[in-house]
C-alpha cells in the first residue's frame, strides 16, 4: 500500500523530506503557507548571502588600487538594484523548487495547514477555499520566526527584525544591532560595508558566543571588526531607548549574566542611532498550528517540538524536523534537510538515525568562520586528552595572492590516537574549506590521514594540510 505523507512547511526541511519520500514511493502532499524555500530561501541563508556578496565586492573594489586597478570616480552601493538582484536570485530558486516538486509528482498546496484529527489535515488555501489531506504519516517542518524583545518590539521601521533588514530601501547612517550571534555579526559586516556606522551589543562575554564556535575565532573576528570600525560591547544589554530629534537614544547597561560587575561595568553608555536591529533568536511556529493538541505531540516549555533521533515525535505517526526542534538540536538549513531525509526514510518504514556529530557550521562574516566537531573545551569536557594545532593563513602563498591574510585554522585532535575531533577555521573561504574537516570528523580520520593527503598548491586548503603536519610534529611552513 502506498504511504500517504503530508508535510507542513516548504523550507529546506520540508521540501527535501518531500522529495526523498516521493523517491521512496510515497504519495506526498507538501503544504506551505508563504513561499517555497522557507526562512532559508526567503528570509535567511540566500538573501543574506546575496547582500554579503555585494558588500564583499564593494569592499574589494575599494581595495582595487592594491591590486593595480585605478578606479576613476565614486564607488557606492545602489540599494534598489541590490534588492532587485536579491529578489531575482530568490525567485529563481523558488521556481527551481517548484519544478523539483512537479518532477517528483508531489502535490503542492499553498495555504495554511492545520490538524483536523488523527490522520487528517486541513489546508486553508491561499487562493481561497479549503482542502482536506488524509495522511498515514505527518512531517512537521514549520520552522520559526524572529523573536522580539519585550522592551524592543518590532515596528518594521526603527526597530527591525532580520526580515526587515533584508528589505531595506536605504542604508541607515547608523544602526545598533542587539545580539552578537551569527545573524547579528553577519548583518554587522553587511551594513558596515554598505556604509552604516554599526554598533553591536552582546549580553555574553564574546561575539559569536556559541559553544560550537572556538573562542580564538571570536577573538580574531573581534579584531577584524575593530579594523572595520564596527563597535561592539560585550557583557552589555540595551536597557532602554527613547526617540530624540528623529533618532533613537539607546541606553546600554551591564548584562544580567555578568557576575560581579565593576563600577565601570555598571556605568550606562548612551548611543544615538537611526535604527535598532534585534537579532536575539527565533521562536517556533508550533503553537500556531491549529489542532496540534489533537495529536499527542510533546512540546517543551518554549514550544519547541521534542523529537528523537529517528525524528519521531511522541506521536509515532508524526515526525518533526528542522528549526522547529529548537536550539537543543542545531538550527541550520543543512541540518533541517538532513533531518528531512531521515524523517522521510522512517516515514516509509525505515529505521535511520540522525547523526549530529559532524555538522559543519558556516558563518558568513568577513573573514568567514566555520567549524565542525568539538572545540578544545568541549573535547576536554568529554574526557579526551586534547591536542590542538593552529596555522595562520598568513603562512600561505595563496592568502597573500588574494590579499586576505587574516585568520587561522585549528585542528583539535585526540592526543594519543591523533583522531580529528574538531576543525575550526576563521579566514578566507572558511565556509568552503570546512568540508574537508567535516569528512575527517565523519570518517574518524586521524591528523596523519590529513597530513598524508596532498593539498593542491597554491590553494587555501593548504592551511588544513599544514595544521595536520603540525599535529604530527612535522610542520613545514608554520
Ligand atoms: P523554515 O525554513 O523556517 O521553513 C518553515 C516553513 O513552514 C516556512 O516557509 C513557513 O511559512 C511554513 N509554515 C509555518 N507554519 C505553517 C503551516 N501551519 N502550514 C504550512 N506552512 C507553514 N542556515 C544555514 O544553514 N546557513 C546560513 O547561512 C543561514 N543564514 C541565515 C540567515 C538568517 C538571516 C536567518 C534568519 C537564518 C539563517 N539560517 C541559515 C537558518 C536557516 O534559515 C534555517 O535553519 C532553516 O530555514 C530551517 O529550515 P526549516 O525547514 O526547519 O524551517
Amino acid at each position: 500500500m502506498t504511504v500517504k505523507i503530508a508535510i507542513f512547511g516548504g523550507g529546506p526541511g520540508g521540501y527535501v523530506a518531500a522529495i526523498r519520500a516521493a523517491q521512496l514511493g510515497a504519495e506526498v502532499t507538501l503544504i506551505e503557507e508563504h513561499n517555497l524555500g522557507g526562512t532559508c530561501l526567503n528570509w535567511g541563508c540566500i538573501p543574506s548571502k546575496v547582500l554579503i556578496t555585494t558588500a564583499t565586492l564593494l569592499e574589494n573594489i575599494k581595495k582595487a588600487d592594491v591590486f593595480g586597478i585605478t578606479i576613476n570616480g565614486e564607488v557606492f552601493p545602489d540599494i534598489r538594484r541590490l534588492m532587485e538582484r536579491k529578489d531575482k536570485v530568490v525567485g529563481d530558486q523558488r521556481k527551481g523548487i517548484l519544478d523539483l516538486l512537479k518532477h517528483h509528482k508531489i502535490q503542492y498546496l499553498k495555504g495554511t495547514g492545520y490538524i483536523k484529527g488523527k490522520g487528517l489535515a486541513g489546508v486553508r488555501l491561499s487562493e481561497g477555499g479549503e482542502q482536506e489531506v488524509p495522511w498515514d504519516k505527518l512531517i512537521l517542518a514549520t520552522g520559526t520566526k524572529p523573536s522580539p524583545l519585550p522592551s524592543l518590539p518590532f515596528d518594521g521601521k526603527r526597530i527591525i527584525s532580520s526580515n526587515d533588514a533584508l528589505c531595506l530601501h536605504e542604508v541607515p547612517q547608523s544602526i545598533l544591532i542587539v545580539g552578537g550571534g551569527v545573524i547579528g555579526c553577519e548583518f554587522a559586516f553587511i551594513l558596515s560595508a554598505l556604509g552604516a556606522k554599526v554598533t553591536i551589543v552582546e549580553a555574553l562575554p564574546r561575539l559569536l558566543p556559541l559553544p560550537s564556535v572556538d573562542e580564538d575565532c571570536s577573538k580574531v573576528l573581534q579584531r577584524e571588526m575593530k579594523k572595520r570600525k564596527i563597535s561592539f560591547f560585550v557583557n552589555k544589554v540595551v536597557e532602554s531607548f527613547s526617540e530624540v530629534d528623529n533618532k533613537l537614544e539607546v541606553t546600554i547597561g551591564p548584562s544580567p549574566f555578568l557576575e560581579n560587575p565593576t563600577e565601570k561595568d555598571k556605568r550606562p553608555i548612551t548611543e544615538t542611532v537611526d535604527k535598532i536591529l534585534v537579532c536575539v533568536g527565533r521562536i517556533p511556529n508550533s503553537t500556531n498550528i491549529e489542532g496540534l493538541d489533537l495529536l499527542n505531540i510533546q512540546l517543551d516549555q518554549k514550544g519547541w517540538v521534542i523529537a528523537n533521533e529517528l525524528m519521531e515525535t511522541s506521536d509515532p505517526k508524526v515526525y518533526a524536523i528542522g528549526d522547529l526542534l529548537g536550539p537543543s538540536k542545531i538550527m541550520l538549513a543543512h541540518v533541517a534537510s538532513a533531518e528531512g531525509l531521515v524523517a522521510a526514510e522512517n516515514a516509509v518504514g525505515g529505521k535511520v538515525r540522525m547523526d549530529y556529530s559532524a555538522v559543519p557550521g558556516a558563518i558568513f562574516t568577513s573573514p568567514e568562520v566555520a567549524n565542525v566537531g568539538l572545540t578544545e573545551i568541549q573535547a576536554a569536557e568529554q574526557g579526551y586528552q586534547v591536542r590542538s594545532d593552529t596555522v595562520l593563513f598568513r603562512t600561505l602563498g595563496k592568502a597573500h595572492v588574494i590579499g586576505e591574510i587574516a585568520g587561522q585554522a585549528k585542528i583539535v585532535s585526540e592526543e594519543d590516537s591523533g583522531r580529528v575531533l574538531g576543525v575550526h577555521i576563521i579566514g578566507p573561504h572558511a565556509t568552503d574549506l570546512i568540508a574537508e574537516g567535516t569528512l575527517a570528523v565523519r570518517m574518524g580520520c586521524s591528523v596523519r590521514d590529513l597530513a598524508q593527503t596532498i593539498h593542491a598548491h597554491p590553494t587555501l586548503s593548504e592551511v588544513i594540510g599544514e595544521a595536520a603536519f603540525k599535529a604530527i610534529d612535522r610542520p613545514l611552513h608554520g
